[in-house]
Order: structure tokens, then sequence, then C-alpha cells
């Protein structure tokens, strides 16, 4: 087995990734927030985070993922300021901030569900955790490195000389550099709030009593306390955003190290941006794209999935609806090329054993996923292989759908979609529905389960499972 290798923001190179715990990982990624739908480009963070856990998976490590779900103290900008996106969303709706966002963290996971991503082993939310965000807070009071003012509660960034390490910032830089709009309550303009008493929002509907008056956390302390709860208080991978790189991780390396003493995460992975010709795609900017626009225009979500693996996660990713068909259609006929193979096979089982050749092509997969998930050469080594007609078919389709558990594309399984039926859009949605019906299982959510069976039902959808998985067929 070649060594994994992953490029660590932390250091900005290569490192071959050696867990704490020998054949053991601990990750947490960056979840939503949770005031409106993820955006394509929030959920190509996903589709890495997923991307990653089937790849140590596959490589043989046992995986612990976690993920948070930000439904309090998230502020439209990053540095304390603007206005509170759950508050400003729920008085727009005249509901509560909870039904905000329990409706978007609904709609997140039927998104991730049909990108096939799988969902993470904790998933935290921020309003479920603040006691440990406060017991947390307390300890970095407790260590000297926070200030109160203006009934908030701050950290004090140059009591921290590490800081910045992360974002290759310095700390002297940013004393001096002059921000747009800064906090007048902070000694410098990085620092940070750890917890606010002083609203400047009326009708607070999230509040909690704390050492530091009726408040509500900062929105960084959120992912420190979590990730320290279920993974321990030094865990082996963090992931999330570029964007997070500058401001929300450094924040948060800041206060986690500030509280233990010690080194919080060993790898710390980014992804880049999706954008669009018109720019990077933000929430806070409206008129995004999500996936359900992708599947009304006729697309499979699998398509998109095929569409951000096609590209390194390090590599900015220009979207286009050109582009979008190209990996449609490459998705198509990789799933046709793979009917084929079990046309040539019959009845007879995918091979239980592989082959020199076949073998030779998993090794060359596993090389590129252990090259800082080459994507893009994983997906052509699986073309090379589910074209090469020396390769008995049986062995070809063992390793494909070895693969394909690490591109989660569900190239078998979509067979029945290209077939049964001639309309793509319903095949696209039934697949859909099928993949969120798949999470709503692992995740337990039995009613959830039980109506889509019902919803598919109702469409004239019949579904089998069994132990290689949920297939359909029409009435
Ligand atoms: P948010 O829900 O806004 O907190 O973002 C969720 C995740 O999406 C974070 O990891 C962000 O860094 C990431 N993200 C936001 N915008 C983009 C984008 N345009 N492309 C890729 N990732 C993004
Ligand atoms: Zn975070």
């Amino acid at each position: 087995m070649p060594a994994l290798r992953l490029y660590n923001t932390l250091g900005r190179e290569l490192q071959e990734f050696k867990p704490l715990e020998p054949g053991k990982v601990g990750f947490y990624g960056c979840g939503p927030t949770v005031y409106d739908y993820a955006h394509i480009g929030n959920l190509r963070a996903y589709v890495l985070h997923d991307t990653l856990v089937r790849s140590l998976r596959f490589l043989g490590y046992e995986v612990k993922h976690v993920m948070n779900i930000t439904d309090v103290g998230h502020l439209s900008g990053d540095l304390d300021t603007g206005e509170d996106v759950m508050l400003k969303r729920a008085q727009e709706r005249g509901k509560s901030p909870y039904e905000i966002a329990e409706f978007y963290t609904e709609a997140f996971f039927k998104d991730t569900g049909r990108l096939n991503v799988r969902r993470p082993d904790v998933v935290c939310k921020a309003t479920e955790h603040v006691q440990e965000m406060i017991a947390l807070i307390k300890r970095i009071e407790a260590n000297g490195f926070t200030y109160q003012s203006g009934g908030n509660l701050y950290f004090d960034v140059t009591k921290f000389p590490k800081y910045g390490e992360l974002a290759l910032i310095k700390l002297e830089d940013l004393k001096a550099g002059a921000r747009v709009e800064v906090d007048p309550n902070k000694r410098n303009p990085a620092d940070f709030a750890l917890w606010f008493t002083k609203s400047k929002f009326e009708n607070q509907a999230m509040i909690w009593e704390s050492p530091w008056g009726r408040g509500y956390p900062g929105w960084h302390i959120e992912c420190s306390a979590m990730s320290m709860k279920y993974l321990g208080e030094q865990f082996d991978i963090h992931a999330g955003g570029i964007d997070h790189i500058p401001i929300h991780h450094t924040n948060e390396i800041a206060q986690s190290e500030a509280a233990t003493g010690r080194k919080w995460v060993n790898y710390w992975l980014h992804n880049e941006f999706l954008i669009t010709s018109s720019g990077k795609m933000a929430k806070s900017k409206g008129g995004f794209l999500t996936l359900q626009t992708l599947v009304d225009a006729g697309y499979h979500p699998l398509d998109y999935r095929y569409f951000l693996l096609g590209a390194h996660y390090r590599s900015q990713l220009q979207f286009s609806y050109e582009a979008l068909d190209s990996a449609k259609a490459s998705r198509r006929s990789l799933v046709d090329t793979i009917i084929a193979l079990k046309e040539k096979l019959g009845t007879a089982s995918p091979a239980a054993s592989l082959g020199p050749k076949a073998k030779s092509y998993m090794e060359a997969f596993t090389a590129h996923l252990c090259q800082d998930l080459a994507t893009p050469r994983a997906i052509a080594e699986l073309w090379g292989l589910v074209r090469d007609n020396d390769l008995p078919p049986a062995e070809a389709l063992a390793a494909a759908n070895e693969m394909d558990g690490v591109l989660g594309l569900d190239l078998s399984k979509s067979e029945r979609a290209a077939s049964a039926t001639a309309d793509p859009a319903l095949a696209s949605e039934i697949d859909g529905l099928v993949a969120e019906r798949v999470a709503a299982k692992q995740a337990k959510d039995w009613a959830r389960a039980d109506a889509i069976r019902a919803e598919l039902k109702s469409k004239g959808v019949l579904l089998e499972d069994s132990p290689a998985g949920t297939t359909w067929r029409l009435e």
C-alpha cells in the first residue's frame, strides 16, 4: 500500500499522513450555516469531505467523521461584523431561528444525500453544545488570553504568538493593518469575540446564561468545542473551504491551543472555490445555484458529483452548464459501459479476486488517491479499466465496483435509471429520492425513509432493498 500524502495548509506542502493512533483517523469538517440552501459551491466542500472519508476507509483506516451545524452566532462578516444571519432570516420569514435552522438542515441533508455524501458519524448542532463552549471559554480565560470589553468577551490575539501561522500572516502585519470595519470594543483588529452579551440585535431569540452574562457564543468557538468533545483535544484532520483559512480556522487554532496549551490538529485540508463566470458564489450574495436548480434543468445530482471529482479539490473550478453537460455525458457513458460489461457477464457474478492486470489498475487507482486525492486521475484509471478489452468482464466489474465505492458515483446502481425509463429527469428525481432514503436509513431517520418510500410509491416506483443496496423499478 503506498503512503497517503495530503497537502497540509499548515506548512503548505504535501506530507505523508501519519495518524495520532495507528489505523485510526479523527476528522472534523466545518459544516453548513443553516439560514439558506447550500449552494453548489458549498457542496463542493462536502463532496471533498466525503471523498476523503471514503478514501481513508478504502485505505483501511477506521474513521470518525464529525461535522457541525452552525445554527447560532454566525454574523454576515467573519470579523464579528454585520448582521446575525439566522436572526435576520427568521425575522424576514416570521419564524423562529430554530425553525429556520431545522428547515435548512433538512434541505442540506437532502442535497448531500442526493450527492451520495455519506452522513458523518457525528452531526452536532451548535445550539446543543453551548455548555461545552462555555467550559472551553473558561479555560481560555483562566489561561489569560481574554478580555472583556463593551459587554463582550474577546480573545486577545497578541497573547498567542503563533497567531496567523496557518494563513501565513504575521501578527505584526495584523496589528498595523487597517480593516474596513472594526468592532470598536476590540483592542486589536484581529481579536475576535468568544461570547457576546451586548447584542446589537433586537429580539435575539437564542441566548444563554454564562459567566460573562446572558448572551450567545462567537462563531468560531463552536468548532473547537464540538471537535474536542467528539474527537479529543488533539485529532488528525480538519477541513473546510479556503475562505476559512485567514479567520475562522486561524481563530479556531488560537483558541483551542490557548485552552489546551498544545497542538490541536495535525493536518489542515482546504478546498478551492467553485466560481461562476460572474465570480465567486456566496450564500450572502443570493441568486446562487442550488443542486435543485441543476436537477430542475434535467441533470442527475451525480452528474454534478462527477463534475466535481473531475477537478482536483485544490484547483479553482469554474462552473458552466457546458462543463456540466460534458460531465453528464461522461457519467452516462461510464454507466453504459458498465451495463455492457454486465451484459457480457450474463448471470455470472463479478470476480471474487483479481488477476494481475485488474490488480494493476487498482494499484494505479490507489496510488492516485494517495497523491493528495487526485480524483481526476483516479477516474481516468476507472475509464481505462472498463474499456480494457483484455480484461475478463467479471474482473473489470469487480474492480470498477471497488473504485466506485470511493468515487460514490453509483455506477452499477444507475443501470435501471438509464434503462427503466426514457425520461432522464424522472430517473434523476427517483435516483435522488432513493439516495436520500439510503442516507435517512443510515441516520436511523425511519420516518423520513418511510415517507420517501411512500412518495416513490405514489409515483409508481417500487423499491427493492438487498444487502447489495437499493434498486428500483417502475410498477
Ligand atoms: P457556509 O455554510 O457558508 O459556512 O459554508 C460551508 C462550506 O462551503 C465552507 O467549508 C466554505 O468554506 C465552503 N464554501 C463556501 N463557498 C464556497 C465556494 N464558492 N466554493 C467552494 N466552497 C465554498
Ligand atoms: Zn468551523
